[in-house]
């Protein structure tokens, strides 16, 4: 169930004015989908334009809400898809920059036993922190948009957000990971008592 678009414009000149991306409606925490488990995408699939568009619209949608992330299953779809970008981002704004990257079918093996603890924020928990303890160190297999097979090995604060992501795409939430529920904060007491206090990895 996606946010309504305007429908594609007809070919011509103007059709790549108005053929906009759409910003996805966000599901919020105690919505079903993010508790549901995302099936796979063929790969067969994967170049089609109904694929591209939603890629899009989910790159968009992330973008728009300062996300630095964001699961398919945040915008109502089950599929196994994930967008993860930081780049000067006004919600993590001491976080290292990530650049653009499609993660479809992601398989994530931790590499290490040593786990941090970090703050987590979630577009589905709106105004909310809480400090989650995330393997410092991961290998990302998944395909990317254009169905091409990725391996990727992320340290610190990327592979949180690797974790954090594909978590969503197992209908897992970050609040379910947190240790210690006295961290739980609503962002504005977050700002007054905690920031700064605990080593903060974003
Ligand atoms: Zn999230």
């Amino acid at each position: 169930m996606l946010a309504s678009a305007a429908e594609p414009a007809a070919v011509g000149p103007r059709a790549t004015i108005l053929d906009v991306m759409a910003i996805l409606k966000v599901a919020r925490l105690g919505h079903p989908v993010l508790r549901q488990p995302a099936r796979p995408v063929p790969p067969a699939q994967v170049p089609s334009a109904e694929t591209q568009r939603f890629i899009d619209d989910m790159i968009e949608t992330m973008r728009e809400y300062d996300g630095a992330g964001l699961a398919a299953n945040q915008v109502h779809s089950l599929q196994q898809i994930a967008v993860i970008e930081v780049q000067k981002n006004p919600r993590y704004p001491d976080a290292p920059e990530i650049p653009l990257m499609v993660v479809i079918n992601p398989v994530v093996t931790a590499l290490t036993e040593e786990q941090e603890n970090g703050w987590e924020g979630c577009l589905s928990v709106p105004d909310m922190r809480g400090v989650v303890p995330r393997y410092t160190s991961v290998r990302l297999e998944c395909l990317d948009r254009e169905g091409n097979p990725l391996s990727v090995v992320a340290k610190d604060f990327f592979a949180r957000v690797i974790q954090h992501e594909t978590d969503h795409l197992n209908g897992i939430v970050y609040v379910d990971r947190i240790a210690d529920m006295r961290t739980l904060s609503h962002i504005a007491e977050w700002n007054r008592y905690w920031l700064g206090i605990r080593e903060q990895s974003e």
